[in-house]
């Protein structure tokens, strides 16, 4: 597995930054010297992780909490080893902390994959996966679930809100102060098993539930923004009501 995956740092705003790991994304929110962490990528992003944090001149130590918006191995792969060493609180919903600590499992499983891998894009995705430190057991023992009910008392006060669908548990998180919605995998804007960028959902092998997933845009539409930070795509900007009618659009050209 590699240890020096590229990134690329993406300013978002002074104090917002996505953060391109190739194949997804997290979110890094400042406040002062403290940072918010929204994700964290492959088991093959520790090390990438941590230097996004210090190449905007801040240090691990000062994250004050990671944020998950599910956990899934591409999410979640680097966080067990960053909170252990540094202590760093870990949040999500009820339910996905439950995921996190894999009392079960909604997450595409190597056969799904093989039965798809027919498709164009698939193999070459299926290797870079792989090399990103996709197989095996990932866990997050240190999810726990939010402290707090509403806005939470971290850089950029993020707000949780419930997106069930791509997983039972799966939370975005609105920044109303920055005006950003983060939205993990309940909306995407690219990924390269599809041939185009723009909001869309991911590809249905992905999804514990797409049905589920899409009736949880209705919960992101009126949220106010006017940025949107997806798991997986570039950063889009417009707001989540655009964001959800062009994802509704373009759901049928999404296997
Ligand atoms: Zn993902």
């Amino acid at each position: 597995m590699s240890r020096t995956a590229h990134y690329r740092l993406v300013p978002v705003s002074d104090r917002v930054h996505l953060v391109d790991g190739g194949s997804v994304n997290w979110v890094l929110v400042s406040e002062g010297d403290s940072l918010t962490l929204i994700d964290g990528g492959y088991p093959g992003h520790a090390d990438a992780v941590e230097a996004s944090i210090r190449e905007i001149g801040r240090r691990p130590e000062d994250v004050a909490a990671v944020l998950v918006t599910h956990a899934h191995v591409d999410h979640i792969g680097s966080l067990d080893r960053f909170a252990a060493r540094y202590g760093t609180p870990v949040h999500t919903g009820t339910t996905e902390a439950d995921h996190a600590h894999r009392d079960f499992l909604e997450q595409a499983t190597p056969r799904d994959v093989a039965s798809n891998a027919w498709r164009p894009r698939v193999l070459p995705w299926a290797l870079h996966i792989v090399r990103a430190g996709a197989l095996g057991e990932h866990r997050l023992d240190a999810a726990t679930p939010f402290p707090a009910e509403g806005a939470l008392d971290l850089p950029g006060r993020p707000v949780p809100v419930a997106a069930p669908g791509h997983t039972s548990g799966h939370t975005c998180y609105h920044l109303p102060e920055l005006g950003v919605l983060v939205s993990g995998d309940a909306l995407v804007t690219g990924h390269p098993l599809t041939s185009f960028d723009g909001p869309q959902p991911l590809v249905s092998m992905f999804h514990h539930d797409r049905a589920r997933m899409t009736r949880s845009w209705e919960s992101l539409a009126p949220l106010e923004a006017d940025t949107l930070l997806p798991g997986h795509g570039p950063v889009w900007r417009g707001s989540p009501r655009e964001a959800v009618e062009q994802a509704r659009a373009n759901s049928s050209r999404v296997w």
